[in-house]
């Protein structure tokens, strides 16, 4: 496509520019973000600028998958500074819809995830994933993606969004993409920015808990000992409240038996105004994410 990049607030807008460019054997790649871009998401685009002819990217604050009282006024935006960052990393078109254009006249349709969504964030915000599903689902038939990427840093998002597109047949397939990292090991979100100064410098303790967590498990530690040491080396070194801490098998999100492939030890931490997740993907199959 040409350098420029296209901004774009209305779905009409957008299908027309894909319909224009999406020609013969043209593939469409496609980053769903929330916005307030860091490396992360940039690698997101990074991937899908080498696999495809056209990267589409999103930018929605997504009012229907936060719960009451959670942080959707605080989340960060920076509309300007998305622009800048997503035209350098190579994206084509940027599409920024409003809440009213996304749900116009909802009709209050749910999607409802299955056991998937009843581990980790499923549990501590209910009703998240059936927003996340419904979000999802508005914007694969709206771009209508060849690729579409997600972070593993939402790995439990990922794996449900994996057996979302296998289940409803749905045209796109899921490139998964590894944790982008502070270099303090700190995992990029752009809720970082809503840590106090003390709580980012305590931050880091987060993945060095899943590492010795990782640790414990390559030397044979039950699931629930992990977990244990997990939480209490986050809470005696930082002022973040355990919300979970969980080994469980991967992608399938059950509890761990060890015939699984994958196994992921999971944690969300919680700070005066900030909910922080991350996990450690440790054993695949395919040696992917060691
Ligand atoms: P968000 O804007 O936080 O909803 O994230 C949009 C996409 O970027 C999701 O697929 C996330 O998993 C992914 N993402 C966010 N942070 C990171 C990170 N640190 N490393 C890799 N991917 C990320």
């Amino acid at each position: 496509m040409a350098n420029e990049m296209k901004i774009v607030q209305t779905i009409e807008e957008l299908q027309g520019l894909i319909d224009r460019n999406k020609r013969g054997d043209r593939t469409v790649g496609f980053v769903p973000t929330m916005g307030y871009l860091h490396e992360g998401h940039l690698s997101l685009v990074k991937q899908a600028r080498e696999q495809n002819d056209i990267v589409v990217m999103s930018i929605f604050v997504n009012p229907a998958q936060f719960g009451p009282g959670e942080d959707f006024e605080a989340y960060p935006r920076d509309a300007e500074r998305d622009a800048g960052l997503a035209e350098a990393a190579g994206v084509d078109i940027l599409f920024m819809p409003t809440p009213q254009e996304m749900y116009p006249e909802d009709g209050g349709i749910r999607i409802l995830p299955g056991p998937q969504s009843t581990a980790l964030c499923g549990v501590s915000r209910p009703g998240h994933f059936d927003g996340v599903l419904k979000v999802v689902l508005k914007l694969f038939n709206i771009v209508d993606p060849d690729r579409s990427y997600f972070g593993m840093k939402d790995a439990q998002q990922l794996a449900i969004i994996e057996t979302f597109v296998r289940d409803f047949n749905l045209r796109t397939s899921i490139v998964r993409v590894p944790i982008v990292r502070e270099q303090d090991g700190l995992a990029k979100s752009s809720r970082n920015v809503n840590l106090t100064g003390n709580e980012r410098a305590e931050a880091p303790i987060i993945q060095k808990a899943l590492k010795k967590g990782e640790k414990l498990f390559e030397q044979g530690v039950s699931a629930a000992e992990i977990e244990r040491e997990v939480a209490s080396y986050i809470t005696q070194n930082s002022s973040g409240i355990m919300d979970y801490v969980s080994l469980l098998s991967y992608p399938e999100l059950t509890k761990y038996d060890g015939t699984s492939g994958g196994a992921i030890l999971a944690c969300a931490v919680v700070f005066e105004k900030t909910r922080l997740i991350d996990n450690i993907i440790m054993s695949t199959k395919d040696g992917l994410y060691v």
